[in-house]
This record gives C-alpha cells, sequence and structure tokens, in this order.
C-alpha cells in the first residue's frame, strides 16, 4: 500500500501575517490527520522559517514550491537545495506548470533540479501535464512521456521513488475545471507504466503519484479513490485551512 501525500502548493499568496494565521488555523485541525497521509505546506520562501518554527511537533511537512540545481554562488532571486533543508523542508515542487509556462522552464532544467534535490535529500514533487490544447489534439501520452523521461533523465534506480510525480492538466489548474475521476487514472495508469518501463515495475509500484488541478473537497474523494492516484497537488483550496483538511481527510476513506 502505497502512503497518500496531501501536498498543498499556497503560489504567491499568504505575506507573513496571513501564513500565521493559515498555519494556526491548520494547527488546530491537525488532530484529524487520518493516519498513514502525509501534509505537505508549500508556502512562500519568505514564510518558511517561521512556518518552521509554528510547525514544531506538528505532524506536517514543509516544501519549497522551487529552488536552483547549484549550490550557491550568484545567481540573485535563488533558493538552492540546503537552504530549503536549513529552515525545514524535506519537499519541493519542481517544474510545476506556471514555472514551465511562465518562467521558460524546460525539461533539461527541471532535470538538473530533480537530480540536485534528491542528491541533497529533498523529495521532488515533479509536475508534469498537458495543455488544452494538446488533450484536444490526442497527444496527452506523448507529452507526458517526454516530460518524465526529460524529468528523470540520469536518475538512478535507488532514488527514483523518492521522488513524487505530480499529474497536473494544465487546462485544470485554477480553472475549477478538474479532471474526471477516470481521466486523471487514466494517465496515472499510464505514468506508472512509463515508470516501469524506465526502471521496474517495483518501482512504478512504489512511486507516489498526485493528482493535481481544481481539487476541492467535493470532488476530492472520487479522484483520491482511484487505485493509481497516491494523493493529491492542491492549489486554491489549500489556502483555507477547512477546506485543506477535508481533503486530507477524503484521502482516507
Ligand atoms: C496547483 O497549483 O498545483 C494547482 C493544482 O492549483 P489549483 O488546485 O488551484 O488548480
Amino acid at each position: 500500500m502505497r502512503p497518500k501525500v496531501i501536498a498543498g502548493n499556497w503560489k504567491m499568496n499568504k505575506d507573513a501575517d496571513g501564513s500565521v494565521e493559515l498555519i494556526n488555523g491548520l494547527i488546530t485541525r491537525s488532530g484529524e490527520i487520518p493516519n498513514g497521509v502525509t501534509v505537505v505546506l508549500c508556502p512562500p520562501f519568505t514564510s518558511l522559517a517561521i512556518a518552521q518554527r509554528l510547525l514544531d511537533g506538528v505532524p506536517m511537512a514543509l516544501g519549497g514550491q522551487n529552488m536552483h540545481y547549484e549550490d550557491e554562488g550568484a545567481f540573485t532571486g535563488e533558493i538552492s537545495a540546503g537552504m530549503l533543508k536549513s529552515v525545514g523542508c524535506t519537499f519541493v515542487i519542481i517544474g510545476h506548470s506556471e514555472r514551465r509556462q511562465i518562467f521558460g522552464e524546460t525539461n533539461d532544467l527541471v532535470n538538473k533540479k530533480v537530480k540536485k534535490a534528491l542528491s541533497a535529500g529533498l523529495r521532488p514533487i515533479i509536475c508534469v501535464g498537458e495543455t488544452l490544447e494538446e488533450r484536444e489534439r490526442g497527444v496527452t501520452e506523448q507529452v507526458i512521456n517526454v516530460q518524465l523521461k526529460g524529468a528523470l533523465q540520469d536518475v538512478p534506480e535507488n532514488e527514483v521513488s523518492r521522488a513524487i510525480i505530480a499529474y497536473e492538466p494544465v487546462w485544470a489548474i485554477g480553472t475549477g475545471k478538474n479532471a474526471t475521476p477516470d481521466q486523471a487514472a487514466d494517465v496515472h495508469k499510464y505514468i506508472r507504466k512509463i515508470l516501469g518501463q524506465f526502471y521496474s515495475w517495483n518501482i512504478a509500484e512504489k512511486t507516489i503519484i498526485q493528482y493535481g488541478g481544481s481539487v476541492k473537497p467535493d470532488n476530492a474523494r472520487g479522484l483520491l479513490a482511484k487505485a493509481d492516484i497516491d494523493g493529491a497537488l492542491v492549489g486554491g483550496a489549500c489556502l483555507k485551512p477547512e477546506s485543506f483538511m477535508e481533503i486530507v481527510k477524503a484521502s482516507a476513506s
């Protein structure tokens, strides 16, 4: 049985005070986290240190929303894996579609970040997903194949199962239009199949594959009930303690 992993991607939301309020709201509800469910909060970089202090002793993990692949140096505006670890991160989102589309991140860059995250001891949450135009053209599987192959290039078998794959159809992110449980499950099954081809069936069976794209309390149960959907990467609905915790609880039933 793979554990469920529910991660909240706060994106560029919540200043310091707003972060304290949201984290305290989540801490109040932390007793509701079901056994076997890992909860990961990914606030903006500016709130990670305060989150680490507030979450001391609370069963919620921290993650960055991005990182650079170098350890240090003249990379103005960037954050390294070591810096994320120094404020308590154990996860990092890599290759989110907003990074790919708005900031021009390529599969090659995603691959460098994935390798650095793994070697630094972070668990990368690697985002892949097709646009609406690609889905309508019938090339979803090819797109996912190229993105996954690119992200995992030269990632050794003994490290890959620490990575989490997040299937996030671009057309479902922030649009209120989620993939149906069957649509998502088909792609998750395909991702597991290609992980089996790249590595082995044992690795494919162990790898956590999250769904992301307009996950809300009212659709989470249906999505998370599917055999190959091992969790969720949640955007909008993670900004309210009640809606995020409803999704966390839905993952256990
Ligand atoms: C995301 O940003 O990864 C995401 C899935 O956002 P939303 O839940 O708002 O669609």
